[in-house]
């Protein structure tokens, strides 16, 4: 008989456990705050954490164009094209560009950098309506926004598109050393 009672407080227990979970997520479901009255994006994007990979940070003003993130990068989707600089020593850098459609964000690209000129930035959203989009010339982006001082934005992508020449070419002033003046 004792052991019919501790059967029967064991089930009884048992559901109502269960049932006060469920209904301090019913609860919770009713209470909280939709997402987007939380976060207005884009206006109020959602905040990453400091060490989140998203869209690269490139300084094409430091860039020796040694080639070792485009070797270190195991879906081989960093495109540098480079000639021999006639001003100083190494290269001149034409087309610094990853492909996002094939980079899987690893991050494997910045540790071999000499020069510390590519990052993992904090951009996560790139949005874009064709596979073209995804794919970013650094060298042609504006200094501040491939450095990350702005943010990387479609309509820099698509402004990008239409240049030839780079940016920035070796031998020119660099526009960051005019800011820290
Ligand atoms: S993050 Fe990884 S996949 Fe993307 S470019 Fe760098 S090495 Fe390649
Ligand atoms: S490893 Fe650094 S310096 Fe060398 S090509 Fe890549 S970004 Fe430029």
């Amino acid at each position: 008989m004792r052991e019919w009672f501790r059967n029967l407080w064991v089930g009884i227990s048992t559901v109502v456990r269960g049932l006060w979970v469920t209904l301090r997520i019913f609860r919770h479901t009713y209470q909280r705050k939709a997402f987007t009255q939380i976060y207005e994006y884009p206006e109020q994007p959602v905040p990453v954490k400091a060490r989140y990979r998203g869209f690269h940070r490139f300084d094409l003003t430091t860039c020796i164009g040694c080639d070792k993130c485009a070797v270190a990068c195991p879906v081989d989707c960093i495109y540098i094209e480079k000639e021999k600089s006639p001003v100083g020593k190494g290269f001149r850098i034409n087309t610094y560009t990853i492909d996002y459609t094939k980079c899987m964000f690893c991050a494997l690209c910045v540790d071999p950098c000499p020069v510390d000129c590519i990052f993992m930035g904090s951009n996560h959203d790139l949005s874009c309506y064709s596979r073209d989009g995804c794919i970013v010339d650094y060298a042609k982006l504006p200094l501040q926004t491939a450095w990350g001082q702005a943010t990387l934005n479609p309509t820099a992508v698509a402004e990008s598109k239409v240049l030839y020449e780079p940016v920035w070419v070796k031998g020119e002033p660099s526009p960051f050393e005019f800011a820290e003046e």
